[in-house]
């Protein structure tokens, strides 16, 4: 497999693509990140990158928060995307991960005066929890609130207090940690939206719950309305919400959908992936294989065959 970068303007071999040890964003976390998946479609012989101009507007929105300059416009990162995943040349699914970062070899906390640079990584990384389902555990660590770090700004030096809390929950013989805001509702996982359903009602954390506005989280509530015609709600959660649901379940780019089982040594539900979930569940696969006419304009094609 020949995984590829774009870095310092290039695209490289990964393996060739380092940064400086005084680089400011190792340093202090002053980078933005985002990550976006490439979906092998064997029937039509083609990748299709999902969600795209999505997953960069909002990159780009993202840059804004942390005054990074990289690229002037979303259809200038769509043109680099599919250049990387081309020639990376590979028939199965890619995991890209986007980087705007304050590249100058400087030490000194701040965000003025600095260098800015773009990464593109990429990895083959499968899903990144266990597709049968999760058994989570509350974090002991509040979700850091927006007037400290913007969760909403996928900033890679905030995600030490995604780490701190999924860290406890694996130390604990969970498989995941779902993490409460400053007033007690429920945030999100270490890293993925959360929904329940309760009475047939789709129910998420609404966006002042310091979240990250989740691209998936926003496919999910699309083919819940529009496909399975629920209700959807987005309002706040309380932890023991979560215990009483009917079904649950995480999503994101690096998971997809994922059932919650178990949460605090709470059975939710039945213990296993719920009818809905796993409706939608099957919904999000088709659709982000490009396998839905209707939704054919979330999939970006990389070799460009009719
Ligand atoms: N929350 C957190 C903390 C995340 O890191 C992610 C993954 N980017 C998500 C939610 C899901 O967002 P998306 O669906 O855009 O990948």
């Amino acid at each position: 497999m020949s995984l590829h970068a774009f870095f310092e303007g290039e695209f490289v071999p990964q393996e060739e693509a380092k940064i400086g040890i005084l680089t400011h964003a190792f340093n202090y976390g002053t980078a933005v990140m985002d990550g976006y998946r490439g979906f092998w479609n064997s029937g039509r012989d083609e990748m299709f990158l999902f969600r795209l101009r999505n997953h960069f507007d909002r990159f780009l929105a993202n840059c804004k928060i942390l005054r990074i300059q990289v690229a002037p416009t979303t259809d200038d990162l769509i043109g680099i995307a599919v250049e990387l995943a081309r020639r990376c040349a590979v028939k199965q699914d890619l995991l890209f991960r986007p980087l705007a970062y304050k590249a100058s070899q400087s030490l000194g906390v701040r965000l003025h005066d600095l260098a800015d640079a773009l990464l593109i990584s990429t990895t083959d990384m499968g899903p990144y929890l266990p597709e049968t389902g999760v058994r989570c555990r509350t974090a002991t660590w509040r979700r850091i609130p927006d007037i400290s770090v913007p969760a909403r700004a996928k900033i890679t030096g905030l995600y030490v207090n995604n780490a701190l809390a999924r860290a406890e929950a694996a130390q604990d013989g969970y498989d995941e940690a779902v993490m409460l805001s400053e007033n007690g509702h429920v945030s999100e996982a270490g890293p993925a939206n959360v929904f329940i359903v309760r009475k047939h009602r789709v129910i998420t954390p609404p966006v002042y719950d310091d979240i990250l506005e989740g691209i998936t989280r926003d496919t999910v509530i699309s083919l819940a309305r529009d496909e399975l015609e629920l209700e959807v709600v987005e309002r706040p959660i309380d932890r023991s919400e979560l215990y009483v649901a009917d079904e649950a379940f995480l999503c994101g780019t690096a998971n997809h959908m994922t059932p919650i089982l178990e949460v605090d040594r709470r059975v939710v539900g039945e213990g296993e992936e719920g009818l809905l979930t796993a409706k939608l569940r099957g919904l999000y696969q088709e659709v982000a294989r490009c396998a839905r006419p209707d939704y054919e304009h979330w999939c970006t094609p990389v070799l460009g065959r009719p």
